[in-house]
């Protein structure tokens, strides 16, 4: 079965590159009918948080990545990581390295000096016994120091590094922690990891992570080393470039879809095809079409994907999400309007839940703040009559649809001998505030009767504000 786990440490946002690795590694459990793990390497203590855990478990609950074992915490298994290093002293395959940090200091310097690559010089393994009782000693890693390792890896092919190139690396630090390489082969063995799909900042420890994993007598499993992710012009991913993280995404106003399918496309083709849904993806996905070439980001395309989205998701689903926007802008969601309604009445004209969210503020407001310009421009003298007028006859409007609503303003404006287009604004921003909303009897339809009654009305005031002498 195949077995593939997202590793992430804790340190900071959930990173869309950490994401797009999650999803990789995700597509292809589900691809394999295969089982994705989720791990969270918290040894890092220092670093890591429980706020940044929580980021992770909520970003990938958003994106729908479920996991189906976890999520497991190394900083529970450092009991285990401390019986395999003792099973690996024990096998003759690492041994206690006392040497003091002063000595490794004059050995680098010395290293640095006659222009070698610093490493360990294994000084502690032809004198493997310590200078006094009670020192600290780290665990280092018997490398072998004949030979080559290699590996093919599923993105960039075969890779073959000298074993001269490496150095006994530490498995446990003096104060007793792992060491990164070391809990990532204790658990990969454990847990049974069939791919490691990762990014190729992880490359150079893939060679020791390997020889650790067969002096544990452990199977390899199949590496994946997927290029970083590039900002739009080509350079290296930075801030500048806007939102990095799931997060800042969802705070954009895009929908998990539209993300998950930008991602995917990110380092990963099937023919010119460019929208995939969940079950698209997971069909067509193959680790063995990951591009081997960075991809930059493009955030047209994904307010494009987005915009597709937001059209073509069942209105319910997209509500939701419109819902936690409402929400988080201060506005109680009950208040309102259906939200479907709304998605309905709206997903043309939005490229992001968050403007939908913005333009449809004034449906859940109790009082219209006018936008004084807006009203200035569009309200004359006349106006008013005119606005009584339909007032009066929206209020024999029986079912509250945007048809017989447009019917009824229609009928007022033929009567009156006037343009649609005298009225329509200040019908606008006298619902509104401002001049900005879906078609008026769709504007009016959202807002409800009463509500719309009770506004035109309430503008009916502004009379003796703008003309007091009239
Ligand atoms: N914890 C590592 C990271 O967040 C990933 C380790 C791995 O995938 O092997 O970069």
């Amino acid at each position: 079965m195949v077995i593939t786990r997202f590793a992430p440490s804790p340190t900071g946002d959930l990173h869309i590159g950490s994401a797009r690795t999650a999803l990789f590694c995700w597509l292809w459990a589900k691809n394999q009918q295969g089982k994705f793990i989720l791990r969270i390497e918290d040894t890092d203590r220092e670093r890591s948080t429980e706020q940044a855990v929580n980021v992770i478990l909520e970003g990938m609950a958003w994106l729908g990545l479920t996991w189906d074992e976890g999520p497991i915490y190394q900083t529970h298994r450092f009991d285990r990581y401390k019986q395999v290093a003792k099973d690996l002293l024990e096998s003759g395959h690492a041994y206690k390295c006392y040497c003091t940090k002063e000595r490794l200091e004059v050995l680098r310097d010395q290293q640095i000096a006659a222009k070698e690559k610093p490493r360990y010089d294994g000084y502690c393994l032809k004198f493997p016994h310590p200078p006094h009782d009670n020192l600290p000693y780290v665990i280092r890693f018997k490398t072998p120091q004949t030979g080559s390792v290699a590996f093919d890896d599923l993105v960039k092919g075969h890779i073959e590094i000298q074993n001269t190139e490496l150095d006994d690396l530490i498995l446990v630090r003096s104060d007793g922690t792992p060491t990164y390489n070391f809990t990532v082969v204790v658990d990969d063995w454990e847990m049974g990891i069939t791919h490691v799909l990762r990014g190729d900042d992880h490359i150079n420890n893939t060679p020791r992570q390997i020889h650790i994993l067969k002096a544990l007598g452990a199977k390899v499993p199949l590496y994946g080393h997927m290029p970083m992710l590039l900002g739009p012009d080509g350079k290296k991913l930075s801030k500048r470039d806007g939102a990095a993280s799931v997060l800042d995404y969802r705070l954009q106003g895009i929908l998990p879809d539209a993300l998950l399918n930008y991602l995917v496309r990110l380092g990963w083709s099937h023919g010119d095809t460019e929208i995939f849904n969940i079950d698209e993806m997971i069909q067509y996905f193959n680790v063995n079409a990951i591009n081997s070439s960075p991809s930059a980001i493009n955030p047209e395309k994904l307010l494009w994907l987005n915009q597709h989205y937001l059209k073509t998701k069942p209105e319910k689903e997209v509500a939701a999400e419109l819902a936690w926007h409402l929400e988080r802008m201060g506005l109680d969601v009950k208040k309102g309007p259906a939200l479907e309604q709304i998605v309905i009445a709206q997903r043309e004209r939005c490229k992001t839940l968050l403007e939908m969210a913005q333009k449809s503020q004034f449906l859940f407001v109790d009082e219209v703040v006018f936008d004084e310009p807006s009203v200035n421009k569009n309200f004359t003298q006349e106006t008013f009559p005119v606005l009584l007028s339909i007032i009066e006859k929206l209020r024999t409007v029986s079912s509250w649809q945007p048809e017989p609503i447009n019917e009824a303003i229609k009928s007022v404006v033929t009567e009156l001998g006037i343009k649609l287009g005298v009225i329509a604004q200040p019908i606008r921003i006298a619902v509104t505030g401002g001049t900005v909303s879906p078609p008026i009897d769709l504007t009016l339809f959202l807002l409800g009767k009463e509500k719309s009654l009770q506004r035109l009305e309430g503008a009916l005031t502004l009379k003796n504000e703008l003309f007091p002498e009239g």
